[in-house]
């Protein structure tokens, strides 16, 4: 993958870990080949590029590539084929509607290679069709000046999701949180599409160190690399906020079992992503994944971009929690197909059941 950026140079309005630059442009090119090996970025206006994103209102001519353009607000992101007339300059203050946008034009570069590429089964095509036009709104909510206080929050995996979610977290301005971050897992190089906070030198290091050292300009995050549930004794009790990105699901049951307060958790399965949460007194996440995988079920290839989405929905549900504004229970479930955004049901919002064969025995389970 080749990058070439035709962008100001504007001033980094603060620290935007793991980029590092004093100006937009400089981090940009700087991560050139560390983020993912052989992936290069310039600032070269010879490049022939196969396909282009336009940001915002930018004038753009050009007659011979795909063309997106990526526009939204606060909350809300969209992307388009490209349009001169009727769009708008990104003037949004809060960053969760450009990671969308972007997240959305990571799709199509993703597709694009795709279509080229011989697929086993037919039926997958439909995955890797372009989007003509697609957006997602996560739904706005006040953000006070002074910024949101999260107080201590537990993160359980420092893989793809919990990175994500993290790297969502520190786009905001004024974020205060503490906590720790529980995984034994070594970064390696198929980590690298994916982990957001992980760079090429950072092979074979411990995931929660590479993840709390990243973090440490913005959030406080002690590495404990141990695998949860481990040893109870080094674990003790979780935090009243706790975020889980682990695909096992006996993994969440357990978390489940032992969380005092709010967990949130988002997997992958696939091209989807599920996400949702769960207060106390709420259906929990056994009651939403009340049966394990099949045992020697092969390995699920993960990419980018799912990963990306995964954690970008856990971050708002943990800062509309914070704020005492959390979604409604007919959407403590998400269901997202971020390939196909511009089809109908790509996103689905959900109630969660009770059930009373809940694996966590949870409260609402056990009042039926
Ligand atoms: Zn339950």
């Amino acid at each position: 993958m080749q990058i070439e950026l035709a962008i100001p140079d504007v001033a980094m309005l603060f620290t935007q870990p793991p980029m590092s630059g004093s100006s937009v442009r400089q981090a940009l090119v700087s991560s050139s080949e560390s983020l993912v090996s052989g992936a290069t970025v310039c600032c070269d206006s010879t490049f022939a590029p196969e396909i282009v994103f336009v940001v915002g209102d930018t004038q753009f001519e050009g007659n011979h590539v795909s063309c997106w353009r990526l526009t939204g607000s606060d909350w809300w992101g969209a992307l388009a084929m490209d349009r001169t007339t009727g769009v708008d300059a990104w003037t949004s203050e809060w960053p969760v509607g450009s990671m969308i946008s972007a997240a959305l034009a990571a799709n199509e570069a993703f597709k694009f290679v795709m279509r080229r590429l011989p697929l086993r089964g037919q039926a997958d095509r439909v995955f890797f069709e372009e989007s003509q036009s697609c957006n997602w709104d996560f739904g706005a909510v006040h953000v006070p000046e002074e910024g949101v206080d999260l107080g201590m929050v537990d993160v359980i995996s420092a893989g793809a999701i919990c990175q994500a979610a993290l790297y969502a977290l520190m786009r905001f301005p004024n974020v205060r949180m503490s906590g720790r971050i529980f995984d034994d897992d070594l970064t390696g190089a198929s980590n690298l599409n994916r982990n957001m906070l992980s760079s090429v030198a950072d092979i074979g290091l411990l995931k929660v160190q590479v993840v709390a050292r990243c973090c440490s300009a913005k959030l406080r995050l002690k590495p404990i690399a141990v695998r949860f549930p481990g040893d109870s004794c080094k674990i003790g009790q979780l935090a009243r906020r706790v975020l889980v990105g682990v695909d096992d699901i006996p993994s969440r049951w357990e978390v489940q079992r032992h969380a005092p307060g709010w967990i949130a958790v988002s997997g992958t399965s696939h091209f989807g992503v599920s996400s949702s949460a769960h207060r106390p007194d709420e259906p929990c996440c056994g009651c939403l994944h009340p049966v394990d995988d099949p045992v020697g079920a092969n390995p699920i290839p993960t990419v980018s971009f799912v990963s990306f989405w995964a954690g970008l929905a856990m971050t708002v549900r943990l800062l509309r929690d914070a704020l005492a504004s959390s979604y409604s229970a007919n959407r403590q479930h998400l269901w997202l197909t971020p390939l196909r955004m511009d089809l109908p049901h790509a996103g689905m919002w959900l109630p969660v059941a009770p059930r009373r064969d809940c694996p966590a025995h949870c409260l609402a389970s056990r009042v039926l």
